[in-house]
């Protein structure tokens, strides 16, 4: 890891596809690429995460001083219940949030803390868990062009060490997952590798608007984006990318055939 943070720069955005919560105790290759990225950021002053599995009316970010682990899935092993990511909170980030979005009125909140879509990265990524950690959480009754406005307005927290982590899937469809391949990583349906391909495509020539216009790319965009939840933390990522951002992908496999874990460094 660099150590400190060069106020001259911006911070780097990730996107980061999290898959299963048992990442967040098995060790694989996502993890190790997860890892990887992080030896070559700057330690960022705190994070922010835009996670699919905080979906709210209207638009909150976590504002305690003490954030709960949430184990917001089920079926899983006991040990994975058992894990907490005691990261604090940063109740002055949040209320700075609140002050930079004109978009809308952020809310305050005191009730949700770290979902796993933050948590079972940040615990691979960070695994001190030394660094605050807020959640802006997604208005699940907005559409893609009003996050990347929103999103947008975040510009300013790179320029201050804050780390913006979009999490979720790129492509993204459960219903579909052929649960034997969930270990065979690189196994992809037809139309899940397309999708993954294209959204590829539409990142690096900077085609945001394609992408925010994801109903209209036809039907492997269709079944990779059942719903937006997964896809939407692209979003959020890719709203904040300045001309000169240099884009890189890390983690760029399928899993169980309706999943990619791919991921996006951008800057
Ligand atoms: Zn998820």
């Amino acid at each position: 890891m660099k150590s400190n943070f060069n106020s001259t720069d911006l911070m780097p955005i990730l996107f980061v596809g999290h898959g299963s919560p048992m990442n967040a105790i098995e060790e694989n290759e996502f993890v190790d690429g997860w890892r990887e990225v992080v030896k070559s950021l700057p330690k960022p002053k705190a994070i922010l995460c835009v996670s699919a599995h905080w979906e709210t009316s209207g638009t909150s970010v976590t504002a305690m001083a003490k954030p709960a682990t949430i184990h917001d899935f089920g079926g899983f092993p006991p040990e994975l219940f058992e894990v907490q990511y005691p990261a604090p909170g940063n109740p002055e980030l949040a209320k700075e949030v609140r002050s930079i979005i004109t978009k809308t009125e952020v809310g305050l909140d005191d009730k949700w803390g770290l979902d796993h879509g933050c948590w079972s990265v940040m615990r691979r990524m960070y695994p001190g868990a030394d660094i605050p950690v807020i959640e802006l959480s997604l208005d699940y009754l907005k559409p893609a062009q009003y996050q990347y406005e929103l999103a947008g307005e975040l510009l300013s927290l790179r320029k201050k060490g804050i780390l913006i982590i979009g999490s979720g899937n790129m492509v993204h469809n459960l219903r579909l997952v052929d649960w034997n391949n969930m270990d065979t990583p690189g196994v992809g349906y037809d139309w899940a590798i397309e999708a993954n391909e294209k959204m590829k495509e539409l990142i690096i020539s900077g085609n945001h608007k394609a992408l925010i216009d994801y109903r209209s790319q036809g039907k492997a965009f269709d079944l990779a984006i059942p719903t937006p939840e997964h896809f939407l933390p692209l979003i959020y990522a890719l709203a904040l990318k300045q001309e000169d951002d240099k884009v890189t992908f890390f983690n760029d496999k399928a899993v169980g055939g309706s999943l990619t874990m791919t991921s996006v460094r951008i800057g």
